[in-house]
């Protein structure tokens, strides 16, 4: 085994927030060990994808047979360890998205690894791997140590800075590898439209909870996100009426986001959606119970009916625009 640091990423997200905050832990881990960091990028990589990477990391490996065109949990899996296998590092990273959440227990197993979901901190003691994550619904910090190698760890990325660019560019090689035969086929591809700003790497963002009532309420938040070059979420139970699609939940089972204000309107506050917003830099809130969790944990809040002011904070933000 060795020091290495070995991070995992999928080819279709490109070096995007998530990679980049992946690379962010990874080196940061791999320096603390006295290693190096490589990347492995499974999936058919644009160039500027694996340019991107080679800048931070000390070496790539890219496994873009026809078989990983497209992503299957089988034989992403099945790289991913191959690759895994031949470096033995000490620690194996992936992001908050997907594939990470899906196949770090799977990876752990294969490689007889600790597995950890959910990493916010990552640091070395006396040899041995810790990391930090919330619990409690975000109200204390659980830190564990992990025993077996390598550890296996999906991080939340957004919260690590980008790494920093190393000099000259990691060699890249292409990896072939023995794929299994997958169990499963894509018979259907449904791209959902993407409205307005993307909620994943919004500076600005306004969610919606169950409390505005119905789905015209979020034309309004619509509105108030244009004004703001803001992104727009809500609750799950806001999704789960069919008032928004799906990705626009936030929380432990939706997107976990970390932008620098986040605006939750009509929203409680319950611990599952406060998993997603732990990492906002401000939280405010408009809610129309004062005893509403979600006022204590923000920063400013307003306690009112979201109606008298939603339409007065557009017109006054328009005002100061022109
Ligand atoms: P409610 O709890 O119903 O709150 C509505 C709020 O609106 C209230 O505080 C009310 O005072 C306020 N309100 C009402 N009318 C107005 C008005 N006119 N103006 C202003 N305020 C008003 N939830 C998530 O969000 N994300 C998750 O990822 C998630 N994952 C979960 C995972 C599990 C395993 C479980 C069990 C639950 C999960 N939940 C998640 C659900 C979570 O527990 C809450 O049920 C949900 O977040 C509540 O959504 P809400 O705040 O919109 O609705």
């Amino acid at each position: 085994m060795s020091n290495d640091v070995v991070i995992c990423l999928s080819a279709s997200s490109g070096y995007d927030r998530v990679a980049q905050g992946v690379a962010g832990a990874g080196r940061e881990l791999a320096d603390e060990l006295g290693g190096s960091l490589c990347a492995v990028i499974v999936g058919a990589a644009a160039d500027e994808t694996v340019s991107g990477v080679a800048a931070v990391a000390d070496a790539v490996i890219v496994a873009d047979q026809p078989e990983l065109a497209d992503y299957q949990t089988e034989s992403y899996l099945a790289a991913f360890e191959q690759t895994c296998r031949q470096l033995e590092p000490a620690a194996v990273l992936l992001g908050s998205d997907t594939v990470g959440l899906e196949l770090t227990p799977r990876l752990a197993a294969r490689l007889g690894g600790s597995p950890m979901s959910d990493g916010t901190g990552l640091r070395v003691v006396d040899g041995a791997i810790r990391v930090t994550r919330s619990a409690y619904g975000g109200k204390a910090e659980a830190v564990f140590e992990l025993k077996r190698s390598p550890a296996v760890v999906w991080v939340r990325a957004r919260g690590f800075e980008p790494a920093p660019p190393t000099g000259d560019g990691a060699a890249v090689e292409r990896a072939a590898l023995e794929l299994p035969v997958a169990a499963t086929r894509i018979v259907e591809r449904h791209v959902e439209e993407q409205e307005g700003i993307p909620l994943d790497d919004a500076r600005l963002v306004v969610g919606g909870g169950r409390g505005l009532g119905g789905a015209e309420p979020f034309d309004d938040l619509r509105s108030l996100a244009a004004v703001m070059k803001a992104a727009v979420g809500a609750s799950r139970s806001a999704c789960d009426e069919g008032w928004v699609p799906p990705s626009y939940q936030i929380g432990q089972t939706g997107k976990k986001i970390a932008p620098e204000l986040y605006l939750a309107v009509a929203i409680s506050g319950a611990a599952q959606h406060m998993l997603g917003v732990s990492d906002a830099k401000a939280l405010c809130a408009i809610n129309t119970d004062p005893e509403a969790p979600i006022f204590r944990n923000c920063h400013f809040g307003i306690v009112e009916d979201y109606r008298k002011v939603v339409p007065p904070l557009i017109e006054r933000l328009r005002e100061l625009k022109q």
